[in-house]
């Protein structure tokens, strides 16, 4: 097996170490031979509902939710028994706009809610349900759940280390159910999260809409009260797991747009419900297909009707919950690019050992020896990264900056990684089905989903700027 030298830093624990090692154990037998599916949208949907069966049968699916969160409802008892593990996923958002709900911390003070997660603690393999941190879990900032950000992150990494689409929909189950984590009432989290937990229901997170991407505080949607009913019209499109999800927590408008005096959208009157795939008025308006095949929809909302029990916290505070959510899972999108990267840089030390040359191999020549000094390099830098943001996290530190670089560094450098081991493979680097092609298509959207890389440096340069501007 591998060596993963990086799990002996300071930023883990204990049972982050043995968690790490059992993902791997599981991943190597689930994907012996090479997990390939085929690429028509059949047979990705049908691979993703297997997977996300088998990620709960693992146990993996229960680091979606954190432990006390499944403790607290009596449901959660029947996912008990599996062995543990971690999730993960992200978001995007407006940051242009920086004040309230903007930026990567999730709308304003106390808000991270969630983050926090599981700081050190000498830790047993994994706690109760979603922490592997061991004891001493902290809560989450502002009072949310404590989602362990640095299992999340190493389960993703080794996820995608082996599998692209085990690595999606294991984020998925985060992602998609976080909103309700975070701010569900006791009944909508019993109803729903031990499930997302088991591997029983998928999850998805419905913000983006046709003209509103990362400029999200534009959303259309609209969400009126009628009785004991929310109605809700619009779209929504760019959505994971449309078309497979058994729900999907929208972020949609109770009050109109307010707009600022440059004519941007504030973030104020939007707010966030639980709408079940089979809800009256609600229908997959079409799927989208892309680069590295995964579910993915536009969705339609003609008078849908929700029960008003539905809402995901107070009107008004949709905004900063998906800030919230995607604050807690972006990191996980950094530990997913590396675990790319890496195999990209195995796949090229291994090709490089192997291809003759020149009457030597690849590997004997200079300018080989280069691109691979480059990518491990960078690799380890982002690693660094990520796991200093995720431990900080966990820590219940405000940790904007650092998960925004975390974020940016993993993704840009996996594509850099990546499309130097398909140059080193030659011609046959770009073959369907080789490991490396299949990476390159991998990585791509990482780049552009929770928070395109320019987003990301508005964050990093704000955070700065702000810091700056208090100094004087
Ligand atoms: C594969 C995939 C899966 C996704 N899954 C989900 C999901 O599950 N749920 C969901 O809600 N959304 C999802 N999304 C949507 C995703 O979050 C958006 O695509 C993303 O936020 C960018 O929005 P956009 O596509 O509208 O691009 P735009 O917002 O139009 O951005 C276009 C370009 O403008 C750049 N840009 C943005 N701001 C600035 C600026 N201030 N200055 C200069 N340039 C700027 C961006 O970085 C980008 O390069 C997914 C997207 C993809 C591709």
């Amino acid at each position: 097996m591998r060596t993963r030298d990086f799990l002996e830093w300071p930023f883990f624990t204990p049972g982050h170490r043995e968690l790490a090692a059992r993902v791997d154990a599981w991943a190597f037998e689930r994907f012996a031979g090479d997990g390939a599916h085929a690429e028509d949208r059949a047979a990705v949907d049908a691979a993703c509902r297997e997977l996300v069966r088998d990620l709960g049968r693992g146990g993996w699916t229960r680091y979606s939710v954190p432990g006390e969160v499944l403790l607290a409802g009596s449901a959660a008892h029947r996912t008990a028994g599996a062995s543990g593990s971690a999730a993960g996923g992200g978001g995007q958002f407006d940051v242009a706009h920086g004040g309230s709900a903007a930026g990567g911390s999730a709308g304003g003070s106390g808000s991270a809610a969630g983050a926090g997660g599981s700081a050190g603690g000498s830790g047993s393999a994994v706690g109760a349900g979603g922490s592997a941190g061991g004891s001493g879990a902290a809560a989450g900032a502002g009072g949310g759940a404590a989602f362990d950000v640095r299992a999340l992150a190493l389960i993703r990494e080794t996820l995608a280390w082996h599998n692209g689409l085990a690595d999606f929909a294991f984020a998925m189950q985060g992602l998609g159910s976080g909103a309700i984590t975070l701010a569900g009432s006791p009944a909508i989290k019993q109803k729903y999260l031990p499930r997302v937990a088991a591997g029983e229901a998928i999850a998805a997170f419905a913000l983006s809409e046709p003209d509103a991407g990362s400029d999200v505080a534009a959303i259309k949607c609209s969400a009126r009260l009628d009785g004991d009913s929310y109605v809700l019209d619009g779209q929504k499109t760019w959505i994971s797991n449309g078309g497979i999800a058994d729900f999907y927590c929208v972020f949609a408008r109770t009050s109109p747009a307010e707009l600022r005096p440059d004519g941007s959208v504030t973030a104020r009157g939007i707010s966030a419900f639980v709408v079940d795939a089979n809800a009256p008025g609600f229908s997959i308006a079409e799927r989208i297909d892309v680069i590295a095949p995964h579910p993915l929809a536009t969705l339609a909302f003609n008078g849908c009707r929700i029960p008003v029990g539905n809402r995901l916290g107070p009107e008004g505070d949709g905004f900063k919950l998906a800030m919230r959510t995607l604050d807690v899972f972006r990191t996980s999108v950094a530990g997913a690019a590396l675990g790319f990267a890496q195999r990209a840089l195995d796949e090229a030390l291994k090709q490089s050992l192997s291809r003759p040359m020149f009457g030597k191999t690849l590997a004997d020549l200079q300018l080989t020896q280069a691109a691979l000094a480059d990518m491990a390099t960078e690799i380890d830098a982002a690693r660094l990264q990520t796991y200093r943001a995720a431990w900080l996290r966990d820590r219940g530190d405000t940790v904007t900056k650092e998960v925004a670089m975390a974020k940016m560094s993993a993704t840009e450098s996996a594509q850099r990684a990546i499309d130097r081991a398909v140059q080193i493979f030659g011609g046959r680097g770009v073959v369907h089905g080789e490991t490396v092609e299949h990476l390159y298509r991998d990585i791509r959207a990482l780049r552009i989903y929770e928070g395109a890389t320019e987003v990301q440096k508005l964050i990093i340069a704000r955070e700065l700027l702000n810091a700056a501007r208090k100094a004087q």
